[in-house]
């Protein structure tokens, strides 16, 4: 059998049926090529859906009309631009029916909890997209079988961050995947389905991850992420100034950059690639000919410049004992399992005698349950309006340039990372 490849296209990569027009020039290269393309939601529509379910949950039903009937009209828009003809009518029929599938969601009261709900409804933004994309494809010529993702991934319920059974998710991909009777397949990223029927996601930007765990799954030769930047950068140009593209990336540095923070990559999606050493390219959708950045295995270490990672919207946390005991491992393991239990996100710890601290993402929700708890045993007091920054492979020059003149909350050195969590700006 042919090598198979795995391509990831992001929001950016389809937000527009301009954008889609160009996917499919880059496809058409590879048309007879085994090839998995994984497609996200279109443009911004995964937070135009998230603001649609904040309506939904809120009663506000003009409001949630009208984000309904933007978000159709973008899809609808796109898909009458991409096709004419019996084409059209096909494809705008089908979105209907997705649609009133979506309406039928919505004509319900929502009982099951935030996260239950996001899933169901949240998921539609790939559910739409890979339907048009996968529609245009076959109009142009690229045979394409368009697979559902919810019955590939088998997740278990943890919504908004299912967590996949990959034993059962290898042998459902065993069947719908031969490469016989097709060789180009299309699927959505980001979501997955239980046992009992209901989606779920797997985190946000959680596409590469899928793309990931398909090329894992199904032993791929290697896996694309098209993106709108040349490759892997040591900085996200629209924070930094003079930003230079890194030309390999080891997973292990790759890892790391993600569990930092760096927008490129989904964190999750090293380790199934590293298990079976597939490596992953970051390459431009606008100029596919460049090289972009690999990401594979490395036995030597590779010298890097100075790598910026920023995330914003962080708290810094700060608890202390009431009764003034010491912060050690019982209490430490105490307070972990309760932010585990809401899953809180902690990006960075100190500890002091009786105070411990803790920079976490600005989740409101996640994090006033959490401290409602924490709150019996200790006095919380906390910094908002915070940013994470971290320097990997710092020098003296790059701290003075990005952090000195800033108020620093806390700081973290290793020999190759310097951690700070600063005002915003
Ligand atoms: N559409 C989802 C999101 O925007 C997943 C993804 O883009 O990877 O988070
Ligand atoms: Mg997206």
């Amino acid at each position: 059998m042919k090598p198979i490849h795995v391509f990831k296209f992001g929001g950016a990569s389809v937000r527009s049926a301009e954008a889609i027009r160009n996917l499919a020039q880059i496809v058409r290269k590879y048309k007879d090529e085994n090839l998995v393309i994984v497609v996200s939601a279109m443009a911004k529509t995964t937070n135009a859906l998230e603001a649609l379910l904040q309506h939904w949950l809120n009663g506000e039903t003009d409001a949630l009309n009208q984000k309904v009937r933007e978000i159709k009209s973008f899809h609808m828009g796109a898909a009458l631009e991409l096709v004419n003809g019996n084409s059209a009518h096909i494809l705008i029929g089908e979105l209907e029916v997705l649609f009133e599938q979506f309406d039928q969601q919505l004509s319900g009261t929502p009982t099951k909890g935030y996260d239950f709900h996001y899933d169901q409804l949240v998921s539609f933004g790939e559910i739409f997209s890979t339907r048009i994309v996968s529609h245009y494809l076959n109009f142009e010529g690229i045979p394409t079988r368009l697979l559902d993702a919810r019955r590939l991934l088998r997740t278990d319920t943890s919504y908004r961050e299912g967590v996949v059974d990959e034993k059962t998710s290898g042998l459902l991909c065993q069947r719908e995947f031969d490469f016989v009777s097709a060789n180009i397949y299309l699927t959505q990223g980001f979501i997955g389905g239980t046992e009992v029927g209901t989606i779920t996601t797997l985190g946000r930007e959680g596409s590469d991850y899928t793309a990931a765990l398909l090329a894992n799954l199904l032993g791929a030769q290697d896996v694309t992420i098209w993106k709108d930047v040349e490759g892997v950068l040591n900085a996200d140009p629209k924070i930094f100034d003079s930003t230079c593209k890194l030309e390999f990336v080891s997973y292990q540095e790759a890892i790391e950059l993600a569990y930092c923070g760096a927008q490129i990559i989904h964190p999750k999606t090293i380790k199934p690639l590293q298990n079976k050493r597939i490596p992953l390219y970051v390459k431009s959708f606008i100029n596919p000919e460049l090289p972009g950045t690999v990401i594979a295995h490395s036995d030597v270490v590779i010298k890097l410049p100075p790598v910026l990672v920023l995330k914003p919207k962080q708290v810094l946390i700060t608890l202390s004992p009431r009764d003034f005991s010491f912060v050690i491992e019982d209490c430490l393991s105490k307070i972990f399992a309760i932010l585990y239990k809401h899953r809180v996100k902690v990006n960075m710890i100190h500890t002091s005698a009786i105070n411990f601290s803790i920079c976490v993402d600005d989740e409101k929700l996640r994090m006033d349950a959490a401290l409602e708890e924490l709150r019996s045993d200790y006095m919380v007091r906390y910094n908002s309006n915070l940013e994470l920054l971290t320097i990997r492979h710092y020098t003296a020059e790059t701290i003075e340039k990005y952090i000195g003149g800033r108020t620093v909350y806390l700081q973290q050195r290793t020999r190759s990372t310097a951690r700070f969590v600063i005002d915003a700006r």
